[in-house]
């Protein structure tokens, strides 16, 4: 016997749809059915306010009193409602004998149908099943589709109908039917159809495009924030850092544009200006475009040239936030940056210039109660160790590098400044924290390793 559900949307249109019971739970089966345009019959001793309301409105007839068998005559669905099993099972029965669908709140093996949970937007509706496994689950995916598809794909769908029924009528042929049909189902015709629904204030009538500067996070995609993840699903163009992993890019529409910018010191692929010629001739040319850059796009990354550069040349911009590496190291390693007890302040360095020196004013930066989030060390944790302990640091001071963090591949090694110089360089993207606040849970690792203070949680690919 399969288990599998059929689904189907049917047209109840003047089809005589019985309710037995007329309580709260009755009520919004019965309105769904009236909304979609059944004739409904309900039959209940006792009914809600609303139920006698609808009544009176001659939205459905309702009849005061038991339910009988003859009540079933000519009824192509019914729905039981009352609190009695075994009123639910003779109904049940009588229907499947008569080849009436049957649905008995709450009581699945009394249903030939379930009740989806809807996301209603005009013309389009996503039901969600999970063949009474698991209602709860099936709203909360209905709560999360109902934020990705808002309600303007309503008028939307209606739009794509009456293109599709002046073609049909026309008599456009099919192959070009199609292909005209697939263009404005993309998403490109979508963000067109935004904009002519809502102009954003001041666009008037220049149809110029904007640049989005998302924060992809440190790699797990679920670390996005909601509106990057909206932004990336109307994309027209989105040029993205080495950094961004392939699950986040591949988020973007199949037919935007998408282009790994990303460059390393030593290998450029594509010059900034380049980047900056690319942001500003797709915006110009009216597209939503993506920068898409690892961690936040403000920390370490190219936003101030390239905001720069669109300021110049009048194309507008928003700056959509992320998580930091630093945040999701510490998250990982389960640190506290600033735990008042060890660190008043938290510093953020990059352990690289583009020009390839090393900063050497470490000296200037360095205070008793800081911790550091030293980004980009590369292969360079000798020099960074020499460096901190010129300037002064013990070299007891704890420290974390945490590697790929966020992802699967996440590691996390503890040690001090005294043998970070040995350390075995983890894949990158690694980040370094040093500090006192690494300190505690350095202490009590070593305490549950056994060992000097040095514990590895995951293997260190040499
Ligand atoms: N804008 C990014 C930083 C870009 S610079 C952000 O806010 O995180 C690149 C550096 O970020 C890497 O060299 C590394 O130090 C750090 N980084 C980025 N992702 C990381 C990750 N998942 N784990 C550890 N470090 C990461």
């Amino acid at each position: 016997m399969s288990e599998e559900l059929f689904p189907a949307f049917l047209k109840l249109e003047g089809r005589r749809c019985l309710v037995v019971g007329a309580g709260r739970v009755a009520e919004s089966k019965i309105e769904s059915l009236v909304r979609c345009g059944g004739d409904v019959r309900v039959v209940a001793p006792e009914a809600t306010l609303a139920v006698r309301e609808a009544a009176r409105a001659g939205k459905i007839v309702w009849e005061q009193r038991r339910f009988e068998p003859s009540d079933l005559a000519g009824v192509f669905l019914v729905v039981a409602a009352t609190s009695s099993p075994e009123l639910h099972q003779e109904i049940f029965e009588r229907a499947q004998r008569a080849g009436i669908l049957c649905n008995a709140v709450d009581e699945p093996e009394r249903c030939d149908f379930y009740y989806p949970a809807v996301v209603r937007r005009g013309p389009l509706q996503i039901a969600v099943s999970t063949s009474g496994h698991a209602p709860l689950l099936a709203q909360q995916i209905r709560q999360e589709l109902e934020e990705r598809f808002g309600t303007e794909y309503g008028a939307w769908t209606e739009e794509i109908g009456r293109a599709r029924s002046e073609m049909l009528a026309s008599g456009v042929p099919a192959e070009e039917r199609l292909a005209r049909l697939r263009e404005l189902c993309s998403s490109r015709s979508f963000n067109e159809f935004r904009k002519r629904a809502h102009p954003e204030p001041g666009a008037g009538d220049n149809s110029s495009g904007k640049v989005y500067f998302l924060g992809a996070g440190p790699g797990d995609p679920e670390l996005l924030t909601r509106k990057a993840w909206q932004i990336l699903h109307s994309a027209d163009v989105v040029l993205h850092d080495a950094l961004v992993p392939p699950e986040i890019v591949r988020l973007a529409p199949a037919e935007a544009l998408v282009c790994d910018v990303g460059k390393r010191c030593g290998k450029k692929s594509i010059t900034q200006e380049e980047i900056h010629e690319r942001l500003i001739v797709h915006a110009r040319a009216g597209r939503t475009v993506v920068r898409l850059q690892g961690g936040d796009p403000l920390v370490f990354g190219r936003a101030g040239e390239e905001m720069a550069a669109l300021r110049a040349a009048g194309v507008e911009f928003e700056i959509v936030p992320g998580v930091t590496a630093a945040s999701a190291a510490a998250a990982a390693a389960q640190i506290s940056l600033t735990d008042r007890r060890l660190a008043s302040k938290l510093i953020f360095l990059s352990a690289h210039r583009c020009k390839g020196e090393f900063a050497a004013d470490w000296k200037t930066v360095l205070r008793h109660d800081a911790t550091y989030a030293i980004y980009m060390p590369g292969g360079n944790y000798e020099r960074i160790a020499r460096e901190l302990l010129a300037a002064g640091l013990d070299g007891a001071t704890p420290c974390v590098i945490v590697s790929q963090a966020s992802t699967p591949q996440q590691l996390i090694l503890r040690l001090d400044l005294a043998s970070l110089a040995d350390v075995p360089q983890p894949p990158a993207p690694a980040l370094l924290l040093v500090g006192e606040v690494t300190r505690a849970e350095a202490v009590e690792a070593a305490a549950a390793w056994g060992d000097d203070g040095q514990a590895f949680e995951n293997e260190v690919v040499r």
